[in-house]
C-alpha cells in the first residue's frame, strides 16, 4: 500500500471515536499496511488508524524503532482494550500528531492490554515501562484523545520542541 500523510491537531478526525473491526475484513489489512508503512517512513515508534485518517480501532506499536528499547517487538493490535494499568507516573510525551510540542502527562509504568491479531487471534501483551506508554497513547487516539487532552496545565505542562536550523 502507501505512506499516508498524518494528520495533524487539531484536525477533527483525531478526536472522534473509531470502530471496531472484523478481522477478516480484506480493509483491515490495507489499514494495518498503510499504517506500517507510514510508521517506517516517520521518526515514531507507534501510530494508530485515525491518525491516518481511518476511524477504525487498529494500531501498530514497535518500540525497537527506539534505541536501546525492545518491548515485544512489532506488534499489530485490532480492537485494543487496556485490560489493566499499575504504578502512576508523570511522563514526557509527543506525538506524531503534534510534532511541534511535548507535554508532561499522568500515564502507568505498566499495562495490560488485549486484542486481536490480523487472524483474529487474542493477543495479551503486559507492556512495561517506554511500551506502556506507547500502548496507552495509541489507545487514547482511538477514543479520540491526544496527550493535549491529557496536560493538566497548558503554562506548565507543554513544552515547544526546538525546531532545527
Ligand atoms: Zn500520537
Amino acid at each position: 500500500m502507501a505512506i499516508r500523510p498524518i494528520l495533524q491537531y487539531p484536525h477533527q478526525g483525531l478526536k472522534s471515536n473509531s470502530a471496531a473491526v472484523l478481522p477478516a475484513d480484506p480493509a483491515v489489512d490495507d489499514v494495518v499496511q498503510d499504517l506500517l508503512d507510514t510508521l517506517a517512513a516517520s521518526p515514531g515508534v507507534a501510530l494508530a488508524a485515525p491518525q491516518i485518517g481511518h476511524a477504525v480501532q487498529i494500531i501498530v506499536v514497535d518500540v525497537s524503532r527506539k534505541k536501546g528499547e525492545t518491548g515485544h517487538g512489532l506488534v499489530v493490535l485490532l480492537n485494543p482494550v487496556i485490560l489493566a494499568l499499575e504504578g502512576r507516573k508523570i511522563v514526557r510525551e509527543g506525538c506524531l500528531s503534534a510534532p511541534d510540542y511535548t507535554g508532561n502527562v499522568l500515564r502507568h509504568e505498566e499495562a495490560i492490554v488485549e486484542g486481536l491479531a490480523q487472524d483474529g487471534r487474542i493477543i495479551t501483551i503486559n507492556a512495561r515501562g517506554f511500551e506502556a506508554l506507547a500502548f496507552q497513547h495509541e489507545v487514547d487516539h482511538l477514543n479520540g484523545m491526544l496527550f493535549l487532552d491529557r496536560i493538566q496545565s497548558l503554562s506548565t505542562d507543554l513544552f515547544r520542541r526546538k525546531t532545527r536550523g
